[in-house]
């Protein structure tokens, strides 16, 4: 019988996913498809050893078409003052992903 949750496993796909994340970041720019690619790849690692991302990692990406957001490039970052939220809008879906500020708990 294999354990529930193998600890070891799930330090390897903790940093397989930091990996993806900064590999994603380096190739977002000129290589799009590749970065989205590594969300993908990483998305499937969380899902497998059953992780959460950081929030850091969560606001990288679109929560709908899963692509890499890179600011300037596919993606519009702007403030709502009335919601206390932070905008992102996806250029290829147009979902709007939003992440609080200022009720941090
Ligand atoms: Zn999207």
């Amino acid at each position: 019988m294999r354990k529930h949750k193998d600890l070891g496993q799930v330090n390897i796909a903790k940093e397989r996913i930091k990996l993806l994340f900064s590999e994603a970041k380096k190739n977002a720019a000129k290589h799009p498809a590749r970065a989205n690619r590594y969300i993908f790849l990483a998305r499937k690692l969380a899902m497998r050893y059953n992780l959460r991302m950081s929030s850091e990692q969560r606001r990288e990406y679109c929560h709908k078409c899963y692509h890499y957001l890179l600011p300037g490039k596919n993606c519009t970052v702007r403030t709502n003052s009335k919601t206390k939220c932070v905008e992102y809008l996806c250029a290829d879906c147009k979902h709007i992903n939003r992440y609080g500020y200022g009720n941090k708990n």
